[in-house]
């Protein structure tokens, strides 16, 4: 019985040890309110985009289809050289958005 129990406690561990490293390597998530996602107009959701601030803004232009996105584009949020460290939203939007080639 003592043997059981200790297998699971060490299962259980090595799973959240897991979890940790895994948010680790792909950052927080980056917030509005950070001053360069300020800077640069960027929205979690690319339908708040301020359209009198960014004219040239559309709802079909994401994060996911953006040419700096570093995630897959299935992917809800990943990495963006623009915020280093962090994760973007899939379906977010800043003002450096460049069409995908
Ligand atoms: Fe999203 Fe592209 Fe702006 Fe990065 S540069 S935040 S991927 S729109």
């Amino acid at each position: 019985m003592s043997n059981r129990r200790e297998f699971i406690v060490q299962v259980s561990l090595g799973g959240s040890a897991l979890v940790t490293g895994q948010a680790f390597a792909q950052g927080a998530m980056l917030a509005e309110t950070d001053p360069q996602a300020v800077a640069l107009g960027y929205k979690a959701d690319t339908t708040k985009v301020d359209a009198k601030k960014y004219p040239k803004h559309a709802a079909s232009q994401l994060c996911n289809n953006c040419a700096l996105y570093q995630g897959k584009a299935t992917d809800a949020a990943g990495g963006c050289p623009l915020f280093a460290g962090k994760q973007v939203a899939g379906k977010g939007w800043c003002s450096a958005w460049a069409k995908k080639g």
